[in-house]
């Protein structure tokens, strides 16, 4: 194939090329006195992505799921009551994994389309005056249907209540593309992979874990082996692990880290308002309208577009990759079939949503969806054009 697919999932992401070379390195010794140079940096650089003031960070050699699990059994008790939502196939995998692991959930089932209800929250929690609940969780970006939650208005539920309880949150598909204050939001766990706002390859679970989550692993009793906080923390702060780490996705997390620096926390959280913004012009344009149900709701690392009656978003999937070369994210679970999604986080820019959005009316018009070819992708153009902060001599 003379060109690599466009790819347009929401993960895992286009990886920047000098992501790629600085992960073509020979095995090495992760025993040697050399091995913690590369590797404590990185747990120091990683807190200031979370916005750390207190904690500390896991890499696990695993899937963001790795990283779910691990919150769990490391802070909490078999039994203990959890409150959790569920609105999108991510947030509905980690609500049967918190049973499955044993916890009495409290699910509230809400909308496709629709985020985290964080007024429901603040009514049982502040009718939880014997702190029943020893943990909250909240799914920040719901990558099935790109729907992006409050944290901040989860933290208040809590404060407002006075309320103990952990505040467990994934941030799988937003950490390093939407901004996280860890300490600021008193985020206890949140939850990372390295193939999404990472840009890397997949296979580091990033866990991000407060000082008032490492208390309290110190008395949960929930089994746990592969992914111990004890176990890591005893070879972690000198720079080891207790397994074999995977020490190539270490070379490409610092030279991801350093890239995330290089342009900067803000500038990467207003790139990927800006490119989102694009792509919900264009969305507009062509007369569709995305799953999420609200403004408030709209994510700027993944869009989830709805199909009209009688169309197959697998269908518009399918073209787009066996006509166009391109990927685009399919409907999952619920949404199988009345969505299709673009990832659009990561190492993206104005050219590549240019590809995408252009294609993607080619594959509509294509499945019988009558779109004016250049609607959506003209609108992002232009947008893109009139938003610009660069000037045309490179200053
Ligand atoms: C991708 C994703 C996961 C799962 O991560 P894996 O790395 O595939 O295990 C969990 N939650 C969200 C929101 C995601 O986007």
């Amino acid at each position: 194939m003379l060109v690599q697919p466009h790819l347009f999932i929401p993960g895992p992401t286009n990886i920047p090329e000098p992501i790629r070379k600085s992960m073509n390195v020979a095995m090495e010794d992760m025993r040697s006195g050399e091995f913690p140079k590369l590797t404590l940096p990185l747990f120091e650089d990683l807190k200031k992505v979370f916005k750390m003031k207190d904690g500390r960070v896991f890499l696990f050699p695993s899937s963001g799921t790795g990283a779910w699990e691990s919150a769990i059994s490391n802070t909490l008790n078999p039994g203990d009551k959890v409150l959790m939502s569920r609105f999108g196939q991510f947030s509905l995998l980690w609500v049967d994994m918190a049973e499955r692991l044993k916890l009495n959930v409290q699910v509230l089932d809400e909308e496709w389309g629709t985020g985290v209800p964080v007024e429901k929250y603040a009514e049982i929690l502040a009718a939880d005056k014997g702190h029943e609940i020893k943990a909250v969780f909240a799914t920040h970006n719901e990558t099935a249907t790109g729907v992006s939650s409050d944290i901040p208005g989860v933290r208040k539920a809590l404060d407002d209540a006075g309320h103990p309880a952990l505040l467990m949150v994934d941030g799988v598909s937003s950490v390093g593309s939407l901004d996280m204050r860890m300490s600021e939001w008193g985020v206890d766990c949140c939850v990372s992979g390295s193939q999404k706002g990472f840009m890397l390859p997949t296979g580091l679970g990033i866990l991000a874990v407060s000082q008032k989550a490492l208390d309290a692993s110190k008395t949960s009793t929930m089994s746990r082996c592969f992914f111990s906080f004890d176990d890591m923390i005893k070879t972690n702060d000198l720079g080891y692990f207790p397994y074999t780490p995977a020490t190539q996705l270490f070379h490409g997390l610092r030279t991801s880290l350093d890239m995330i620096f290089d342009e900067g926390l803000e500038n990467i959280f207003a790139r990927h308002h800006r490119i989102a913004e694009g792509v919900r012009k264009a969305v507009d344009a062509w007369g569709l309208k995305l799953c999420a149900k609200e403004e408030k709701w709209h994510s700027d690392t993944v869009s989830a577009i709805l199909v009209p009656e009688g169309i197959d978003g697998a269908e518009v999937c399918k073209t787009a990759y066996y006509k166009y070369n391109t990927s685009l994210g399919a409907g999952l679970n619920k949404v199988a079939g009345k969505v299709f999604r673009i990832g659009h986080l990561g190492a993206v820019d104005e050219g590549m949503i240019g590809t995408v959005l252009f294609t993607v009316e080619m594959a509509l018009r294509d499945c019988g969806v009558d779109v004016t070819p250049g609607a959506g992708s003209g609108a992002a153009a232009e947008y893109y054009r009139s938003t610009s902060t660069k000037s045309a001599s490179g200053t």
